[in-house]
């Protein structure tokens, strides 16, 4: 694989349609954490004690915090740069460009990515869903913090304990008054259906010569599926991390911080960010 620009402008320019896959390295750019880097005390848990609808089941008091804990530290965390080339080639494009993300932390949102070019296979975190079955209530783009006063507490911090909240002090579902969860996949979950039935139409109707890969080895379904139909059909692959990651054969790979790249990278349609 290259890392020469020029090239990479050229076949960029002449693109009939882009998509870009983005992982936890273009968050890590802000000093976000991953969830397996998460810091202090949760530490000491195991996914299966916080990310599971078991979990959520048993101790929806725990799984709260951890959850309030993870929307305040990416609330404190900036959008950098690679965020902001990401959304202004968005804005730009528009429906020559899609972002599948795999990031929950709202930061593509905050550097002001369109809404609908951006589809999050994971959910994300400023997401709330009613946990009653007979209730559709799902509301988005929820930045209120803290979302009880319960949860003014919660922290990534070690000093901070985990709690013990009444359940009636969680959030509640405005139209039924049953427990609200966070809005992302847990382990154990299916992916969203219209996230990937997005994904799969734009894909499958052709035309897509060019995979950004951003931030992610992209080696697990279904990311890594989609970047090889892409490059079946004849697309090409830039990968955009820190890393040594997966090989494509006809593309390129520009190794280091994706905030430092990607504006360079997307400069002749975007311009200077
Ligand atoms: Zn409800």
């Amino acid at each position: 694989m290259s890392n020469d620009l020029r090239s990479f402008h050229q076949h960029l320019i002449s693109s009939r349609k882009v998509l870009a896959i983005l992982g936890a390295g273009l968050s890590a750019s802000s000093g976000l954490s991953t969830f397996r880097g998460a810091g202090g005390l949760w530490k000491k848990y195991d996914a299966v004690d916080l990310a599971t609808p078991e979990a959520f089941e048993l101790d929806p008091s725990l799984v709260w915090q951890f959850y309030s804990a993870r929307r305040k530290a990416a609330l404190a965390a900036v959008p950098h740069r690679g965020h902001k080339a990401l959304a202004k080639f968005s804005e730009r494009w528009g429906n020559r460009f899609l972002t599948l993300t795999q990031n929950v932390d709202g930061l593509s949102e905050r550097a002001c990515h369109p809404r609908d070019g951006i589809v999050h296979l994971h959910g994300d975190l400023f997401t709330l869903k009613c946990t009653n079955f007979n209730c559709r209530y799902k509301e988005s783009g929820n930045f209120r913090e803290p979302l009880t006063p319960a949860l003014a507490n919660a922290s990534m911090d070690d000093n901070v304990g985990v709690e013990r909240i009444p359940e009636s002090q969680l959030p509640h579902c405005p139209q039924c008054n049953t427990l609200l969860r966070p809005g992302v996949v847990w382990f154990g979950e299916s992916l969203p259906y219209d996230a990937i039935f997005r994904a799969d139409e734009y894909i499958s109707a052709g035309d897509v010569d060019l995979v950004l890969v951003v931030g992610t080895s992209a080696t697990v379904w279904p990311a890594a599926g989609y970047i090889e139909e892409v490059a079946q059909r004849g697309g090409k692959v830039a990968v955009f991390n820190i890393d040594e990651s997966t090989k494509w054969p006809d593309g390129w790979f520009f190794q280091g911080d994706s905030a430092e790249w990607l504006p360079k990278a997307l400069e002749p349609v975007i311009g200077r960010v």
